[in-house]
């Protein structure tokens, strides 16, 4: 049976007539014999209020923990207000806060950020599928988290997208609707460019990145917990229908969102080119990269600095790649020389974790490295990949190092 996991956000349950027309889309979709289940983020900036009010009143003495538990108040009230709606509409339903004995989502005791508790939280959802299987509606407040010691924690800011994929996941949803105040997601920020175009589709590993450098649509860990069998979509709550258009989310595919390293099969060559005041110059990377594609040789990476410029290529393209690179060099004005590196090879770790813990992550990789005496030649980082250039020598050795790491 179809089991779709719809998450409201703050917009979408915004006042009387919205929670009605979301609780509607809800019940139109049980009607059609789905099953579905209820994630609620706070009225509108329920939590923002919660916060500012709580500063003006304690300030500096409160604690996390008391800031988690007023904080939930708004995921507490939502559930509640949505939950009635439904039986409002004469369709059986139940609020699902931490306090209930079948809450599932357990975390550390991070009050403010908490991590989830996969492994305990994915054996808890027994009780929310036997409401399924009552007909009943559950309704579960997005954003929260239960303690070690049983006390409310949060997943941080805009968590309850966190909350919706990780629900999907752990039921075996067919789908999760992410239902928002926007149509889905654009080409940009049409605040900013006017023209932007709305996305039919977009993979997971693009709305990671595109997540994790501010896109404010999605929280950019809620998609560590999507399946990629389970179907996906942002919508607009205007509709109120969960079966709206908007973007569909696809993937992860094969092997992506997993943490894994792999070392490129070949030997690659480093072309270092050097020149004065690079960076203030339009049109070099173009330069570089035009003249090495006319000639069908494929670029690995690239970086670019003040004073130099340096191009990954297979080893075996280095030797055309070279010569064409030399002639740029010379009729170019503020390039003035470039070198053709010894062999490196080149290691890539992705991993999904990265996002959340950024700080150190580069260093918890560097250092094994040192302490084994092996030299890093270039290192390049995203949000989501790390990619390490070292001597052909000591690849095989950097390899296993760095999977030990990433254990
Ligand atoms: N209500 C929480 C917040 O505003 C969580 C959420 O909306 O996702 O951050
Ligand atoms: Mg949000």
């Amino acid at each position: 049976m179809d089991l779709i996991v719809a998450k409201f956000g703050g917009t979408s349950v915004g006042d009387g007539s919205r929670i009605k027309k979301a609780a509607q889309s809800v019940v139109n979709e049980y009607m059609k014999g789905k099953q579905v289940v209820v994630v609620v983020s706070a009225v509108n900036k329920t939590t923002d209020e919660l916060i500012d009010l709580s500063n003006a009143a304690i300030g500096e003495t409160l604690t996390d923990k008391q800031k988690a538990e007023i904080m939930a108040m708004g995921e507490l009230t939502s559930a509640r207000l949505f939950s009635a709606t439904v039986e409002s509409l004469g369709v059986k339903s139940e609020y699902i806060d931490p306090y209930n004995p079948i809450w599932p989502i357990m975390t550390d005791s991070n009050s403010l950020e908490a991590k989830i508790d996969f492994a305990t939280t994915n054996e808890k959802f027994s009780g929310i599928q036997d409401l399924l299987n009552q007909g009943i509606i559950p309704v579960i407040c997005g954003f929260l988290g239960k303690g070690p010691s049983g006390e409310i924690t949060t997943l941080g800011r805009g968590g309850s997208d966190i909350s919706a994929f990780l629900i999907g996941h752990c039921l075996d949803a067919s789908d999760v609707v992410i239902v928002t105040d926007v149509d889905g997601v654009m080409s940009t920020d049409p605040n900013k460019i006017e023209s932007a175009e709305l996305l039919d589709e977009i993979t997971v590993e693009e709305m990671r990145d595109l997540a994790t450098h501010g896109a404010q649509v999605l929280h950019p860990h809620a998609l560590k917990y999507k399946d990629p069998l389970i179907s996906a979509k942002i919508i607009n709550f205007a509709h109120g229908d969960l079966n709206a258009k908007g973007t569909r989310i696809t993937g992860p595919f094969e092997g992506d969102m997993t943490k894994h390293i792999s070392l490129h099969k070949n030997p690659i060559s480093i072309i270092a080119i050097v020149g004065d005041g690079m960076l203030k110059k339009a049109g070099l990377l173009a330069k570089v990269t035009s003249c090495l594609a006319e000639n069908n040789i494929n670029i690995l990476g690239i970086l670019a600095g003040q004073n130099s410029m340096t191009v990954f290529v297979e080893k075996e393209d280095s030797e055309k790649a070279y010569p064409i690179l030399h002639t740029l060099v010379v009729e170019d004005d503020v390039f003035s020389s470039l070198s053709l590196g010894s062999d490196a090879s080149m290691i890539t770790i992705v991993s999904p974790d990265f996002t959340d813990e950024t700080p150190g992550i580069i260093s918890a990789i560097t250092e094994p490295l040192r302490i084994n005496n092996i030299n890093i030649i270039e290192i390049a980082s995203s949000q989501t990949a790390i990619v390490i250039y070292v001597d052909v020598k000591d690849a095989k050795k950097a390899y296993d190092l760095l999977n030990e790491v990433l254990e």
